[in-house]
This record gives C-alpha cells, sequence and structure tokens, in this order.
C-alpha cells in the first residue's frame, strides 16, 4: 500500500492502486474431502502435504519415488500415490479434476512445465519458492481453532511473512479459537433475535469489548452466556459520537484507544488534515465523509458538520470525528462536543498527540528547557475575517518562554512584525516544521528577521508549525 502519499492530501475511500505487489488476492479455499495434485514426493512435498491433510484434503502424490514421510501417509491410506514421472502425458491424465495443484519437486523446470499445464487447464497452482509461474502462493499462517490469520508479502519477502507471523503468534491469545467456536455456535441464536445486520454486528463488538469475550476464551460458556443474553437483553444502543485526536499524521503515533475506534465505527467523519496514512487504517467498511476544504468550495460550516454527526448518531451510527493533532487543541472539540450534549447524543473523547508534540519530537527541539524556556505558549496564527491578528502579544514576547504558532503561515510575516515590535531581537531563533511526522517531513531554523522570506522562498504549505524561542538553539539531529 502506498502510504508515501502521504503529502497529496486525503485518498478516496482509502482505494491503492493495485501494483505486482499487492496484486495477490488472499481467499480461504475449502479443501475438506476434496482433491488435489501435489507432484513431487521429497522433502518439499511432505511440507506442503502435512498443511494439506491439516486441512482435509484428499491428496493424490505424482512422483517416481517417495520419502518415508510420503510413503507412511501412502501406508496409512491417507494419500494416493499416483507413480510416475511428472511428464506431460502424465499431468494431463491427472490435472482435470483436481481443485488446486502444488508444484513440489527440488527441480524448478519441472515444476515449471507443471504451472504451465495447470495454468492453461485453469486450475490454481503453486510452484513451491517460485511465485513468477505460481497463480496461488500460501501465505504463511497463524491458526487458532478455525480462526486463521494469513500473512502475505505477495512472494516479496517471505522471510519478513514469517517474522510477521511470529509477531502475530505471540499477540493472538490462545483461547482465540475457542473463543471463535463460542461465537459460531451461538450465532443462530442471536440472527434470530436480531435480523438486522447492524445490531448483530454491534452486539458482538459489544460482546468483544466485554469480559465475556476473555470467559469463552477460558472455554466457560456459562459465565459468557450470561454476558451475551444481558446484550441481548438491553435495548438497541443509541448511537454515539466518537471524538478522536489522530495525531500529527504518523500512524504510529496513534493511541490504542483510537486505532480500536477506528475499526468499529460505522461512518467516519475527517477533514484535510487528516493523513492518507490514517486513513487507511480506518475499518474497511465503514463509510468515509469527507467534510473539509475542497478545491472550488470552502469547508463545510461547523453547523454542517454538528448536524451531519448529530444526524448519524440519532439514525443509530456510531460516528468517528476523527481529527488531526488533539481535538481541543485548536481543533474545535468543544464546539463539537457542546453542540452533541444540546442535541442529547453520547459522545467518547479521545485525545490524539498534537501537533506541537509530534513536532517538536520528530525535529528535535524541546518545547521546554531548564536554560531558556520555563513555559511554553500555544497560540493560534489565524486572522480573523478583517485580516486582523487578535493575539496576547505582550505574553509572547517574554524571553523565557517558546511559544508554538498553530495555522501561522500566512501570517508569518505579521506575526515576525508583531514580535519584533514588542522588543524580541532581530537574531531571536525561530523554526518551521512542515508535515511534522509524515514522510515529507521539512524543517527550517531561522530567526525573526528572516524566517517569513525562507519559509515564502521554500514554498512552506499548510499544515506547518511555528516554534519561536531559544529552544530552536537547542535542537538536536540523532547522529
Ligand atoms: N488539533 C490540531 C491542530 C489543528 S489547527 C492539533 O492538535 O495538532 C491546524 C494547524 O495545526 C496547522 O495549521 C498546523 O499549524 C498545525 N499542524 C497540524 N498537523 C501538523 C503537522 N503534521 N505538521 C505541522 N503542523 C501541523
Amino acid at each position: 500500500m502506498n502510504t508515501s502519499s502521504a503529502s497529496s492530501g486525503p485518498v478516496a475511500g482509502g482505494i491503492s492502486e493495485s501494483d505486482p505487489q499487492t496484486g495477490w488476492f488472499p481467499i480461504s479455499v475449502r479443501l475438506a474431502g476434496v482433491r488435489v495434485l501435489l507432484v513431487g514426493g521429497g522433502e518439499i512435498a511432505v511440507n506442503k502435504g502435512r498443511l494439506l491433510l491439516d486441512h482435509g484434503a484428499r491428496i493424490d502424490v505424482l512422483a517416481e519415488s517417495l520419502n518415508p514421510v510420503v510413503q507412511g501417509w501412502v501406508e496409512s491410506g491417507r494419500v494416493r500415490h499416483v507413480a510416475g514421472r511428472a511428464d506431460e502425458s502424465a499431468l494431463k491424465e491427472h490435472l482435470p479434476g483436481c481443485r488446486l495443484v502444488y508444484a513440489a519437486t527440488d527441480d524448478r523446470d519441472v515444476n515449471r512445465q507443471v504451472a504451465a499445464l495447470a495454468d492453461a487447464l485453469n486450475i490454481p497452482v503453486c510452484a513451491v519458492d517460485d511465485p513468477q509461474p505460481s497463480s496461488f502462493i500460501t501465505p504463511a499462517q497463524v491458526r487458532r481453532g478455525a480462526v486463521r490469520v494469513a500473512v502475505s508479502t505477495g512472494g516479496a519477502a517471505p522471510v519478513l511473512a514469517r517474522r510477521l507471523r511470529e509477531q502475530i503468534e505471540a499477540l493472538l491469545p490462545e483461547g482465540t479459537g475457542r473463543l471463535s467456536a463460542y461465537m459460531q455456535s451461538r450465532r443462530a441464536q442471536v440472527s434470530e433475535r436480531y435480523p438486522q445486520v447492524q445490531d448483530r454486528k454491534r452486539i458482538w463488538e459489544d460482546f468483544l469489548d466485554g469480559p465475556g469475550a476473555e470467559e469463552a476464551r477460558n472455554g466457560d460458556d456459562i459465565r459468557a452466556d450470561a454476558r451475551l443474553n444481558a446484550l441481548l437483553d438491553a435495548a438497541r444502543k443509541p448511537g454515539e459520537v466518537w471524538l478522536v485526536g489522530a495525531g500529527p499524521g504518523d500512524p504510529d503515533l496513534l493511541t490504542l484507544k483510537a486505532l480500536r475506534l477506528m475499526q468499529n465505527a460505522d461512518s467516519v467523519l475527517y477533514d484535510n488534515l487528516l493523513s492518507p496514512a490514517l486513513l487507511d487504517m480506518v475499518r474497511r467498511d465503514a463509510e468515509l465523509v469527507f467534510v473539509g476544504k475542497q478545491r472550488d468550495r470552502h469547508a463545510l460550516p461547523q453547523d454542517e458538520i454538528n448536524n451531519e454527526m448529530i444526524r448519524r448518531a440519532q439514525a443509530g451510527e456510531r460516528v468517528l470525528r476523527l481529527k488531526g493533532g488533539d481535538p481541543f487543541i485548536f481543533g474545535r472539540g468543544g464546539e463539537e462536543i457542546e453542540a452533541l450534549v444540546e442535541a442529547g447524543v453520547a459522545f467518547r473523547l479521545v485525545p490524539g498527540i498534537s501537533a506541537a508534540n509530534g513536532c517538536a519530537a520528530y525535529s528535535g527541539i524541546p518545547l521546554t528547557h531548564r536554560d531558556c524556556a520555563q513555559a511554553c505558549l500555544f497560540v493560534t496564527g489565524h486572522a480573523k475575517a478583517d485580516g486582523v491578528l487578535d493575539l496576547p502579544w505582550d505574553d509572547m514576547a517574554d524571553r523565557r518562554q517558546t511559544v508554538v504558532i498553530y495555522m501561522g503561515i500566512s501570517t508569518l510575516p505579521q506575526l515576525a512584525a508583531g514580535l519584533l515590535g514588542k522588543g524580541l531581537p532581530a537574531d531571536w531563533p525561530v523554526a518551521i516544521v512542515e508535515r511534522g511526522t509524515q514522510p515529507a517531513q521539512r524543517v527550517f531554523t531561522g530567526t525573526l528577521s528572516n524566517i517569513a522570506l525562507q519559509a515564502a522562498e521554500a514554498q512552506v504549505k499548510s499544515p506547518a508549525l511555528v516554534i519561536v524561542g531559544q529552544v530552536v538553539m537547542h535542537r538536536v539531529v540523532s547522529p
């Protein structure tokens, strides 16, 4: 997935272009009782054969000779041996009627010939360790009962896939298989009470969020049933709004809570400040609603955004209002929740890493410093409609602090002039961090007298943060 386009504005619906590596589409194939042709009887065939037997396939092994393990399978009646070379006539005879073919000999040319013949018959074929002639590949798997997590890099980096599998392995609780079996066994009961898909989804999500999930994982079905029944009996929950800070752009800076809500929302309202990499992490079937500025028109007025949230929540949706940075720092979070309260809509608020924190850390500029900055002031450089900057100039000119200016790029000349006018020296340090924490981050340092010119020359664009004060001199970059 291409997330390096973080600088080019939000993408629609998180659809990325396909490329040779992402063109591998994972599906699960039913193998129980199904015929699979395994070409080769050696070590490589053993690995694949074991996997196939685990999934209940009926295997025909086409090989001249058999490794003792495969021989054992044949003798126990679990596998049929078709003796002979994997030449064209043998393949033409045995390929038809197979659902899958594994070309698993240790001879790449033979495997490729098998692949070509199977392909000609439109039978999915995997030439082991050779993605190029294959029409399917076998992903690395994590298994917990009926639960399968498959990791594939599209053949690009099998070692990475295996490493990721190990990490997921450690992450997935042992009882996940039991939990899945429990949920399957209670499915009919839930569907009967709640015929609407949306309602059922919500019940199961609430179940998974509550203690019942852990109980089912531990095999305590009686307790889990009590929880599930309580959820089934509860009246249908009304919708709600989650106001969530998504941080300054690097998806790794999301909080766990933000990520969880992003995975659970029915709809997501977002604007320009949100990097596309973050949108990619929203649940696939959530409705993405763009409420920011578009080229040919202004941003939706705040009232309309509020009304949209309220309308959706009242219709029962779990609405995620996803905000860049932190919702309560120049994010209009306060106004939005006031409107929600007035309409009687329940909300949850999740803080995010604000641009000041993100930009400071990713540019190496501390916001406070024992030697020179005992305080830090966040101000907005956004001018009022008449172009006037209504700011606490006297406070901002205090030298023992850092001043962080949000939305200050278009008014930078006025800001610098204002501070100089209040007596700060011409060489007072200033930094600009553009697209902080994102792949295209740029950092500029200068002084009150030259920073506006620098920004203009470098064509600095929003979002960018201005940091004023001696902390800029303490900037450190990792060796
Ligand atoms: N609620 C947000 C701020 C919204 S105001 C927060 O807490 O960060 C929008 C301003 O935030 C931008 O004009 C810019 O000054 C700053 N900003 C947001 N994301 C930024 C980023 N990734 N890099 C630099 N500045 C950013």
